[in-house]
């Protein structure tokens, strides 16, 4: 049955954002983050079609995502961010995943999983230049990578660092944390008899920090179609014109006119002022569409803004559409993207729901029905 809403992903639009990348990078190889999901945008579809456009690798949080990326037949190097569990260190080894490795004890774990299987782990080591969740700090570096070296079951791919504060133009602090990473690399290459891949940039370096590039970057937000600054991201000069892969959709389930005086939704916080004409959409607060944007979001009908009125419920949410003529059941109703010649963002709807960008993608994405489109 085709469903009543619907979160539509545009293939074009993730190709083109690639490819804005991949020009952005300038020659280093291309690590597709395909993480939550890819951002809420399927990890599967998404990561088939990076893999497709040349990407170096993928890049995932937890293990079992790289275990269902191989599962699906997925053959390019995938990256283990984050989620390096103890439980998780046999699956990583038998399915060839690279690990992100911050401390000499989960190396020699996964060196001893790895000779139990007869099989080489390739790591990629964790440097912390000021992220300070993950990583050895600059000056335990060379002892992690000596470890590395004494394991014959492990190989260096390589080595990373992850910046907290890349897309914020106003701090040099990337520009600090950066070359402390080529100090620390300088020192991985001279100790490491072989050569390594060294990456620093998200999407907010890719754009923003100078010479951040080194021999891999790991956009994410980016191949999504939005800015790691938010709007602001948007308009720097020198950003490139990324394009939305998401967008929301949903079909009104009714129109109706209630008269002045008339409340509307749970609490009755919204009292109508004049006779109205609302439409009732078919999502709410479990749908993603949270409770927050009561009274606050505005979803776009026939290309014009319709505000919501009252609680957003689990399941029902009601617009005005008092100043749109001819509004009927069944008419499309866009919650994010763009309707005629208006648009709404996910930084503004993420705005409305007082968070960033990111946040709302994840949300929006995991939580409807996806349909792709070319
Ligand atoms: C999520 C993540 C990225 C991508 O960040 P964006 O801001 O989405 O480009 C890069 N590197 C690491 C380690 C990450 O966890």
């Amino acid at each position: 049955m085709e469903a009543s809403k619907r979160v539509i992903v545009s293939r074009a639009a993730l190709v083109h954002n690639f490819a804005l990348c991949r020009r952005q990078a300038n020659g280093a190889g291309i690590i597709a983050l395909v993480k939550a999901d890819a951002y809420g945008h399927g990890m599967l579809e998404c990561a088939r079609l990076f893999a497709n456009l040349g990407a170096a690798g993928l890049a995932v949080a937890d293990a079992v995502e790289g275990v269902a990326l191989r599962e699906a037949g997925l053959a390019v190097p995938i990256y283990v961010l984050a989620g390096l569990a103890p439980q998780t260190v046999p699956g990583i080894v038998a399915h060839n995943l690279t690990p992100l490795v911050s401390d000499g004890a989960m190396l020699e774990r996964l060196a001893h999983e790895a000779q139990r299987q007869k099989r080489v782990c390739t790591v990629h080591l964790k440097v912390d230049v000021g992220m300070g969740r993950q990583g050895a700090l600059p000056e335990d570096f060379p002892e992690l990578t000596r470890k590395a070296l004494s394991l014959p079951a492990i190989q260096i791919g390589g080595m990373m660092a992850h910046l907290p504060k890349a897309d914020d133009r106003n701090s040099d602090h990337s520009e600090r944390a950066r070359d402390a990473f080529a100090r620390v690399s300088a020192v991985a290459r001279a100790l490491v008899p072989y050569p390594l891949f060294c990456h620093l940039a998200s999407s907010g370096a890719l754009f923003y920090v100078a010479d951040s590039r080194f021999d891999q970057v790991r956009p994410g937000i980016a191949l999504y179609g939005c800015y790691p600054g938010g709007a602001a991201g948007k308009k720097s000069a020198g950003a490139p014109d990324l394009r939305p892969a998401m967008s929301w959709t949903a079909d009104i389930l009714l129109v109706r006119q209630v008269p002045a005086g008339h409340s509307i939704g749970y609490d009755c916080t919204w009292i109508t002022k004049r006779p109205t004409k609302m439409a009732v959409l078919p999502l709410g607060y479990a749908d993603g569409y949270l409770r927050r944007l009561s009274n606050r979001g505005q979803v776009l009908i026939a290309g014009r803004r319709a505000p919501v009125l009252g609680r957003v419920s689990m399941n029902l949410t009601v617009v005005d559409v008092t100043d749109i003529p001819g509004v009927d059941a069944g008419d499309e109703a866009v919650l994010l993207g763009r309707q005629g010649a208006d648009e709404i963002t996910a930084d503004e709807l993420a705005g409305w729901m007082e968070t960033i960008n990111y946040e709302a993608l994840c949300l929006i994405g995991r939580l409807n029905r996806r349909v792709y489109q070319d």
